[in-house]
């Protein structure tokens, strides 16, 4: 992390791919999904669904989202709507007041 700049598309996609390369190293343990935001995530990695739009594991429910709306013919979530990438401009928006 990270020269894009906060509260992009770019940003929200670099943050989910960071949580990517923590799971991928085996550190991704006890986070909740980067993109419902629930902790349902599975213990052993590889049970969870490999987003179709960045290097990270979501939680099934999701896969099976991204899935549908693939089906579909809908537009991907937009990464500024995840769950992680939320998280952090909620915070961000706390510490404004
Ligand atoms: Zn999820």
């Amino acid at each position: 992390m990270s020269e894009k700049i906060f509260g992009t598309e770019e940003w929200a996609k670099e943050l989910i791919e960071s949580l990517g390369e923590m799971q991928h190293n085996g550190i991704g343990d006890g986070f909740p999904c980067p993109r419902c935001g629930h902790y349902r995530m599975d213990n052993v990695l590889v049970r969870n669904a490999l987003s179709r739009y960045a290097s990270v594991y979501i939680c099934s429910p999701c896969g099976m989202d991204e899935a549908l709306r693939d089906m579909a013919g809908r537009e991907p979530l937009p990464f500024l709507e995840w769950g992680m990438p939320l998280g952090f401009l909620e915070e961000e928006d706390e510490d404004v007041e």
